[in-house]
This record gives structure tokens, sequence and C-alpha cells, in this order.
């Protein structure tokens, strides 16, 4: 009896690991074209946003690189304002919500409301991190941690270079 159900237990759970190694594959596989995949409702073709955006723009929001820390004068910035998403302009992060988190990257411990962004999973370290890109496009923006302040606990690492700053 009790064999019979520790090779059931293992059956499920041998068929969950592979569904979730194919989850994974097929993520990564979807790679560059995850965003028109996915139909964002200003999503572009690869070519289209080369033409629109700047080659730094496009190696963080369409490739998901990251800038060089303390490159963006954004980590700087300390008006009131609003954040916006460099690739479509949709509001992403307000001043409100920025605080100084020593990491050369402008960090928030909110976005701006819950639908601005979306998140997923990254394993581009080996280890997997909260990616999190502008909702309207699908443009990365940076990665989510756990080592925020208050009142979220919530750390948005975001690159300057995705962003535009508009003062209030
Ligand atoms: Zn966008």
């Amino acid at each position: 009896m009790n064999d019979t159900l520790n090779s059931a237990q293992s059956r499920r759970s041998l068929l969950g690991w592979i569904g979730a190694t194919a989850s994974f594959a097929t993520l990564a596989a979807c790679g560059s074209g995850r965003a028109e995949a996915k139909g964002f409702p200003k999503g572009m073709s690869e070519n289209a946003w080369r033409k629109k955006l700047t080659s730094a723009e496009f190696r963080v929001l369409r490739e998901e690189g990251t800038e060089r820390p303390y490159s963006s004068q954004l980590n700087d910035e300390k008006r009131t304002g609003t954040f916006v998403c460099a690739g479509c302009g949709n509001p992403v992060y307000s001043s409100k919500t920025k605080f100084e988190s020593g990491t050369g990257w402008p960090s928030f411990y909110a976005p701006i409301n819950s639908g601005a962004v979306g998140t997923s999973r990254d394993f581009k370290l080996g280890y997997p991190r909260t990616e999190v890109h502008c909702a309207d496009c699908g443009g990365h923006l940076g990665h989510i941690f756990s080592d925020g302040p208050k009142p979220t606990g919530k750390r948005h690492c975001i690159n300057g270079v995705a962003m535009d700053f508009r003062a209030a």
C-alpha cells in the first residue's frame, strides 16, 4: 500500500518537474519576440523599435540589457514628477515611491499603480529573478528584489535609460 502510494507520488513530482522544465524552455525560447507574442497594446516589430529607440534604449528595453550603475541622470532625479516608459510613454513610476538605494540605479518601492507594469521570471544569471516590464509595450525596465524599504519591502531596480522623467 505504502509502496504504491510512494511511487504514485514520485510519478506526480516527476511529471511536475517535467512540466516546469518544459515551461522554462518555452519561456527561454521566446527570447526577444516575447513582447510581440504576448500582444502588448503598444507592441511593435523589432525593426520599428530599432527605428524609434536609441541603441542604448533598445539594448535595455528590447534586449533586457542592464545599464552601467550611476550612468543615468535619473538616478539623482529628486524633483516631483512621473517616470514614464522610454518606449511608449506609459507612466510607470512616481517620484513619491523613489528612494536612495545606493545601487546606482533609480529605485522605487512600488510602481505608480498595479496595472502599469508586469512581471516575469528571469533565469539569465542562473537563478530566478523577477523581471519587470512596461505593461503597455512590454519593454524591459529592470528587476524587483525583496530588500526594499517599507511599506512594501520591495526594491524595483530600474534602468534609467528605460524611462523618461516628466517634472510635475
Ligand atoms: Zn512602454
